[in-house]
């Protein structure tokens, strides 16, 4: 049967699947787990090889139509140049066109948020609503935004990069140059420098201290409130200035919320217009890290379909 090559490219993680029309995830490969991809070389080479492995392994008569892939910065709507990742260091990367080359395959890149808005829209936590922000992403925040239904891309699609609002004058230095971006006040290293963790403790120590926040303890509860909080001041910018049915939380923010969700409606409520607020719902998303894959694969699909997805 048909398939893509989906491929969702993180700052700290990679994983490559094969996945059917319809979005199924047939396979997964985990490249090098906790490893840095701050590299493009080793990088390209990493994912060659996963691919390959996972191509081998598919079914006889099982045939690849081309790659996908989501990455963590901003990636120019025309030619699909990685512009900037910021948590990765690169600039003005022509990634998709390499990856085509190597793997002598249509491939095609986004923006990691924009995609799993795109896929939670689709499948997800914003199933049937027109007017959505989904906020998601690990080291970085990524904004994806859809009004009446259709991707928000901006001139040159750079839109939705509300990671990099400034929001905090006396915040942390954030990779992007600037200094206290809503990312770096809610992001996955945010966390874990109010728990007093090391900064690049990644996924497995955030959750452990979501673990001790779900157990109740206090300097732990405390670390996640202070993040609440900020995270509440940045939906908040997003609902006053979007008016969305929906606020969908993705990745790590998602498990951050359903433990603070208190926290965050109070802190959403205090720095939003009582019209917009009231009609805003918020949710934590509904296929976690499956997003990025699956907005991944429906952007190697969409050529295929002739249906367009204009991300
Ligand atoms: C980048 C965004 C990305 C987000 C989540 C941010 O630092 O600027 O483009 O969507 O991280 O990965
Ligand atoms: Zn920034």
């Amino acid at each position: 049967a048909a398939y893509v090559l989906a491929i969702d490219l993180g700052v700290r993680h990679m994983v490559v699947a094969r996945v059917g029309l319809g979005g199924q995830v047939l396979d997964r490969v985990e490249a090098d787990p906790g490893r840095d991809w701050s590299d493009l070389d080793t990088t390209v080479d990493a994912i060659v090889e996963t691919s390959g492995l996972l191509r081998e392994g598919a079914p006889d008569g099982g045939r690849c139509f081309g790659v996908g892939l989501s990455v963590p910065g901003v990636v120019r709507l025309n030619d699909g140049l990685l512009r900037f990742a910021p948590n990765l260091g690169w600039i003005d990367q022509p990634l998709g066109a390499r990856l085509g080359e190597r793997l002598d395959l249509p491939a095609f890149l986004a923006n990691d948020a924009d995609l799993g808005a795109l896929a939670e829209h689709w499948r997800g936590a914003a199933v049937g609503y027109e007017h959505v922000v989904v906020i998601s992403g690990e080291i970085g925040l990524g904004g994806g935004i859809l009004i009446g239904g259709r991707p928000l891309r901006g001139r040159g699609g750079y839109a939705g990069e509300i990671g990099h609002l400034r929001v905090n004058p006396n915040g942390r230095l954030c990779r992007c140059g600037s200094v206290g971006c809503l990312e770096t006040e809610t992001g996955v290293e945010s966390l874990l420098i109010a728990a007093g963790r090391p900064a690049d403790g990644g996924l497995e120590v955030y959750r452990a201290v979501l673990a001790e926040v779900a157990a109740g303890e206090p300097k732990a509860m405390a670390a996640a409130a202070r993040v609440a909080r900020w995270l509440g001041i940045g939906v908040g910018m997003l609902v006053n200035t979007f008016n969305p049915d929906i606020v969908v939380l993705g990745g790590p923010l998602g498990e951050l919320f359903v433990l603070t969700e208190d926290v965050v409606r109070e802190s959403v409520a205090r720095s939003t217009l009582v019209a917009p607020r009231e009609q805003v719902r918020m949710a934590a998303s509904g296929l976690g890290s499956d997003a990025q894959l699956i907005g991944a694969a429906e952007l190697a699909f969409a050529p295929l379909l002739e249906d367009p997805i204009g991300v």
